[in-house]
């Protein structure tokens, strides 16, 4: 079943777009699955799921973390997670750097931005990502690579609505993009477009989409 939603969805998808397959909440045996089928890159938003599923399941995996990441639980990935979504404190920031260089690693990050209408989605805006990329603190930390920003649209109908944010967070990439990496080509990623809006998302210049329910079946 999620084997073919799978198929569907990479034949959709440009071969430059990156499918992040979300398995928060999933079994171990739906990864399984899809890792058998080609797919290496999956993502979760909790820290202690993300590390249980890590310690069974193939070593190349590649693991994003896409959810709202609390300092304390950086230490207990940062040996394996590939890359971290949902940056949104220089403080985060810090403790990743800090963790990474105990691991003798850099840790690739995402910038995450409040692009939504709703209040309670976490993020960064336009001025507060222009401080953190140009404190002394961020210049400084060896161990931490941004490799580009994430952002999630409203969950609305209203196309327009969400083509428009993700609009913004295309735009957002392009201005840090010429201000802070031009020469820099490590600096490629805009994450953005889940099950009901990564069609639109990829239109709009995502690089990565974040993709669950259409794989795996709605989550309880
Ligand atoms: C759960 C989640 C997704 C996937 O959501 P679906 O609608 O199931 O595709 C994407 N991004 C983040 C940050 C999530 O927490």
């Amino acid at each position: 079943m999620s084997r073919e939603n799978w198929e569907k969805i990479v034949e959709i998808l440009p071969e430059e777009v990156t499918l992040v397959a979300v398995s928060k909440t999933k079994p171990v045996a739906a990864i399984q699955d899809l890792y058998d089928a080609g797919q290496r890159v999956f993502g979760e938003n909790k820290v202690q799921e993300l590390c249980e599923k890590e310690e069974v399941l193939p070593k190349d995996i590649q693991w994003h973390m896409i959810g709202h990441l609390q300092r304390n639980k950086v230490k207990y990935m940062a040996s394996f997670v590939t890359l971290i979504h949902g940056v949104d404190s220089l403080r985060l920031l810090e403790q990743i750097n800090k963790e990474a260089a105990r691991n003798n690693r850099v840790i690739d990050c995402l910038l995450q931005f409040h692009i939504a209408e709703e209040e309670s989605k976490f993020g960064l805006n336009f001025e507060e990502a222009s401080d953190l990329l140009e404190s002394d603190e961020f210049i400084q930390m060896e161990n931490v690579r941004i490799v580009g920003i994430m952002g999630m649209a409203s969950n609305t109908s209203d196309e327009e609505q969400v083509r428009d944010e993700f609009r913004t967070l295309r735009n957002y990439f392009e201005i840090l993009k010429s201000h802070y990496f031009r020469f820099n080509e490590d600096f490629k990623e805009v994450s953005m477009g889940m099950s009901g809006d990564y069609l639109l998302a990829v239109e709009e210049g995502s690089t990565m989409v974040r993709i669950g329910s259409a794989l795996f079946g709605q989550r309880n």
